[in-house]
């Protein structure tokens, strides 16, 4: 089905930061599949774990444990301060989740009707019918009627608009840090701070959604800790499993029970294979000086962006990018990059650039020089 403008470009090998398409043309990329490659493409020990898993047990069913579900779990839950993980396969399923979590606390504490949950204009939390409610943006809103109940929107950096906001049946607040596909805005971290005291004392409960920001994205491993507190509820996808379908939401010590047998599931999650995938990227974000280096990469990336003709902001947190342009239509510059040999992204009209998070200095120079070219031929728009 077309749901998707795709580029006249079928790809079909990589390694790194190349990916190659059927006429042996190269592109280097700074899209990683919408932040999901990791690592790039085919990195050598994540095809080790990938293939040896697939040849030792590839699925087994949620009824059974499995060791590398398992410490995954455990991984995630020692290095976040998060008690429990369940597994599924995409970043609105996370989010569902997440949801589900928050509505059925708030049922067991305070009985039926405190079931709302207030989520940020701008917001993109997933495709699904309530996701696409949680999503703060009315181009979402449309064709798909009726829409999940029980969201309203507030714009970020407003607490007093989210005080505003909060009634008596409000259960919990969910927001990305880093605004995505919104336009990669960077949510104030004093605004944060309070939203995460004023629900505490409240006992609303705080959904952070990292689907795009998490598994090292930021210069951290899960962008909160660039913010300075610990959720009730994290979700994490894209960048996790380094390249196979993988969903997570994380929930607090207080809330590690609210789910029982039943209330919730995935024939999918949890799978070995894509575990051990997972598991091989924690391993390698955690080595010791991999994050840092994530920050500082960002930190060159965009001062070499910063340098360029027709750029006229840069927002950026760890290798998470939007380019502000002074002229010029953004989907139509990521056309000529990717023409030119580059893979780019947009969100809203930045490019947006989410680079494998193995990327050399040199390997950024390329492509800031790609881009480079790319705008000074681009003749401004007219508007
Ligand atoms: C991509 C994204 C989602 C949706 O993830 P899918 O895997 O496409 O379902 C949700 N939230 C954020 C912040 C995202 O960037």
């Amino acid at each position: 089905m077309h749901t998707y403008g795709r580029y006249d470009v079928a790809l079909k090998s990589g390694e790194g930061v190349y990916a190659y398409d059927e006429n042996g043309k190269k592109y280097i990329d700074t899209a990683s599949g919408i932040g999901v490659n990791s690592l790039g493409f085919c990195d050598k020990g994540w095809v080790e774990a990938v293939s040896k898993q697939a040849g030792t047990l590839q699925h087994m069913s949620n009824y059974f444990f499995s060791e590398q579900a398992s410490t995954l779990a455990q991984k995630l839950c020692e290095r976040t301060g998060l008690a429990k993980v369940c597994f599924g396969n995409s970043g609105a399923e996370a989010n569902e989740c997440a949801i589900k979590i928050a509505r059925k606390y708030s049922f067991d504490t305070y009985g039926g009707g405190r079931n709302e949950i207030i989520t940020l204009v701008n917001s993109f939390h997933g495709r699904t019918v309530t996701t696409l409610s949680a999503t703060g943006q009315e181009v979402f809103h449309n064709y798909f009627f009726p829409f999940t109940e029980g969201f309203s929107y507030v714009e970020a950096g407003d607490i007093e608009a989210l005080k505003r906001a909060v009634t008596s049946k409000t259960c919990a607040v969910m927001l990305e840090l880093v605004q995505g596909e919104g336009g990669v805005n960077i949510l104030d971290r004093e605004y944060v701070l309070q939203t995460v005291d004023f629900c505490r004392a409240n006992d609303i409960l705080v959904i952070v959604d990292e689907v795009q920001t998490g598994a090292g994205r930021t210069g951290k491993l899960f962008a909160f800790e660039n913010y300075g507190f610990v959720p009730d509820l994290v979700t994490a996808a894209k960048g996790l499993g380094g390249g196979l379908p993988i969903g997570v939401c994380m929930c607090s010590d207080k809330l590690k029970d609210v789910m029982s047998p039943s209330t919730h599931g995935t024939t999918f999650g949890a799978n070995p294979v894509v575990c051990a995938g997972a598991n091989y990227v924690l391993d390698r974000l955690c080595e010791p000086g991999f994050l840092d280096e994530v920050e500082s990469k960002g930190k060159y990336l965009e001062e070499k962006l910063r340098g360029l003709d027709r750029v006229k902001n840069v927002r950026r947190m760890g290798l998470m990018i939007g380019i502000e342009l002074e002229s010029g239509d953004a989907h139509e510059i990521a056309q000529r990059c990717v023409e030119n040999g580059l893979l780019i992204i947009t969100a809203k009209s930045l490019l947006r650039m989410l680079p494998p998070l193995v990327i050399s200095r040199s390997e950024i120079d390329e492509a800031v020089e790609i881009l480079g070219k790319v705008l000074l031929q681009q003749p401004a728009a007219l508007t």
